[in-house]
Order: structure tokens, then sequence, then C-alpha cells
């Protein structure tokens, strides 16, 4: 069954039409998911009866619920829902001087097998939903009110490949960015990709104002392939030229993730080499601690080494930032906490 937020305003003032109701109708059903935050039909008070008697036949409410909840000591917070069907998927919570930022997860597992990451341990099971995206912030949205704050960020970052599941997430993106949903500026929501090329040529057709961050972590295509499988069907070159044209399109700046993984791609000369890579282009280079997974032997760069390799890249030309470490405590690495769930199950 179809879930109430899967439905963008547009979708919404379709289906409206539809059941023969007045467009006006989907706005006001908006404002009770988006505004008042209802958890029931019923509570719709302003809606015929009727039509709320066809909206539960049609439609489930919130597609998930809470089954764990791990709070890390900087309070970053993990949460591990279960969806209708009983998969599970995780999101992130990130307290940060500049406000909340929520990571959701766009895909039941992923199939896109970086070598270091967690989420593809467990091989991609299916798309979720906009829905299910959504749900995932307003989740985390009622709780945080309670206390007096807001979602200020959202990043697609969790588990999954956004541009894997273009239209839901697009739509997803839609919904809280729209003034009658969450209102979540778009320059305050970011898709990060592993680099499919055509669906980032789709994106710059768009024109939309997201913040798009790519994960290079390798500074050729050498290494890359070694650590993400899709550089094997989309080469550094090719990503670049996408990338470029993209920035001609929208002159929004863009962001590289790159993970420091010891003695793999944190030398001197990696650093020189991403620094001509990038340089020119209106971008920076995040450099990111690894979270250690216990299946790949993979270690995180030790702090010196990353701050040097941080000042070559500033030294040459590219703007960086480097990350601290956020929920190092818990199971934080994308797909960790599921795939400790998921063997627990088994065993
Ligand atoms: N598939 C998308 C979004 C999900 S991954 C993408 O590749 O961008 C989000 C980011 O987390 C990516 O940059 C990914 O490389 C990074 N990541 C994955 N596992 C990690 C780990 N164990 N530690 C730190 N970052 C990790």
């Amino acid at each position: 069954m179809k879930s109430i937020y899967d439905l963008t305003l547009p979708q919404m003032e379709e289906m409206m039409a539809e059941h023969g109701q007045k467009s006006y109708r989907a706005k006001q059903i908006y404002s009770w998911l988006y505004r008042k935050k209802a958890v029931s039909f019923e509570e719709m008070t302003d809606l015929p009866a009727s039509l709320i008697e066809q909206l539960k036949n049609e439609y489930e409410f919130l597609p998930l619920r809470l089954l764990e909840k791990q709070v890390a000591r900087d309070l970053t917070a993990k949460y591990l829902f279960e969806l209708s069907d009983g998969m599970t998927i995780e999101t992130v919570l990130m307290h940060f001087n500049f406000g909340k930022s929520v990571c959701v997860s766009s895909q039941v597992g992923c199939n896109m097998g970086c070598t270091f990451c967690a989420s593809g341990l467990l091989k991609k099971q299916r798309d979720l939903t906009a829905g299910e995206m959504t749900a995932q912030i307003m989740y985390i949205q009622r709780e945080l009110e309670q206390e007096g704050y807001r979602v200020d960020n959202v990043v697609v970052m969790g588990t999954g490949e956004p541009f894997d599941n273009y239209d839901n997430v697009m739509d997803f993106c839609k919904t809280i960015n729209s003034d009658h949903g969450l209102a979540i500026g778009a320059r305050h929501i970011t898709i990060s990709t592993c680099g499919i090329v055509p669906k980032i040529r789709a994106f710059a057709q768009e024109h939309l104002q997201y913040n798009l961050a790519i994960s290079l972590h390798a500074p050729n295509d050498e290494l890359r392939r070694q650590l993400m499988p899709v550089a094997h069907a989309y080469p550094m070159d090719e990503l670049m030229k996408a990338l470029d044209d993209y920035s001609v399109e929208n002159h929004r700046r863009l962001t590289f993730e790159y993970i420091l993984l010891k003695g793999v791609n944190d030398s001197d000369a990696q650093a020189v080499e991403l620094a001509d890579l990038i340089r020119g282009k209106n971008a920076y280079v995040n450099l990111i601690p690894y979270n250690e997974v216990d299946e790949n032997g993979y270690h995180t760069t030790d702090d010196r080494t990353a701050l040097h390799f941080y000042d070559i890249l500033m030294k040459h030309g590219v703007k960086a930032t480097l990350r601290t470490k956020h929920g190092e405590d818990i199971d934080a690495a994308c797909g960790q906490l599921r795939a400790r769930h998921e063997r627990a199950d088994k065993s």
C-alpha cells in the first residue's frame, strides 16, 4: 500500500482531482502532514468524512516504526527503522553548530559494492519510496520539535545510491523542500552520489538548487576502480566532464567526498594528484575520517597524516575541509547498525 507521504504536492492535487475533490484539499492534507504533524487521517477534521474514509482505505500513514535507537557520547543518534514489509533501514541525526542534520537512506542495502563501505555487505533489496525517505525525516522532526529544534539540513548519504533511485529521491526532496511541506531550503539539502554519470547529467538539466556531493575517494581510475566498482562503468574523465557541464549549467559549488584510508589513498603524491584533478573547478574537497568496518581491513588515516594531506591540497590551490568524526562509539558507519542487526537476526 502506498503511504500518504509518497505524494508530492502536485501528485496530491492530482489525486484529489481523481477523487472529485477541489485541489485546495491537497494543501489542507499537506498542512496536516507537515505543519500540524498529524499521526492519523482521523485528525484531519476539516476534510469531509467520506474523503478521510477513502484515504484510510487507500493509503497507509507513517510507513516505518522505530526498532532501535543508539545515542553516542557526542549525541549523534542512529535510528533503525522497520518498514511495512519488515525490511530495515538506518537514519542518522547529527548535531552541528550550524544545525541539526539528518542523513537519510535511499535504498534497502546497496548494489554499488564500494569495498570500504558496510552498506554493501547487504545487497540492495529494493529502492525506498519517496514516502519512506520523508518518513525518516518526519520521525526525527517530531522528536526534535519536542525539544524546541527542527531538522535544518538533510543529506542523502545513508545507505543506498540516490541516483540509482532517482525519481523517488527527487520526489522526496521536492516534498521536504516545498513551502507547503517541511520548507527545508534547497541549499540545505545535499545529494551524494558515487558518480552515476547519466544521472548527474539529468540532474544538471533540472537546475535544482540542492547541493551535489560526489564520492571520489581516489585521484585516479586505477585506484578508484579498486575501491569503487562504479568507476568501471563511469571512468574519471567522463565523470569530470559531466561535473564540469553541471557547473556550467548550475553555478553551484560541488563537494568531493574523500575518505582517508590509511596507506591506500592518503600519500603526499596522491594529495598532489587529487589537487591537480580538482584545481580550477568550483568545488572543494571534504576529507572524511574513515569509520572502520570490521569486515574489510581498511584503517583510518592518523590525524597528523590527515592534516598533512589537507595542507597539500590547500597549498596546491584546492579548498578542503577536514571533518571530525561523529558517533564513533556507535555503529555509525553507513550500514553498520543494520548489518549487525541482520546478523543477530540470522544467528
Ligand atoms: N551512494 C552514495 C551515498 C551513500 S554513501 C555515495 O556514494 O555518495 C555516503 C558517503 O559515506 C560516501 O561518501 C561514502 O563513500 C561514505 N562512507 C561509506 N562508508 C564509510 C565509512 N565506513 N566511513 C566513512 N565514510 C563512509
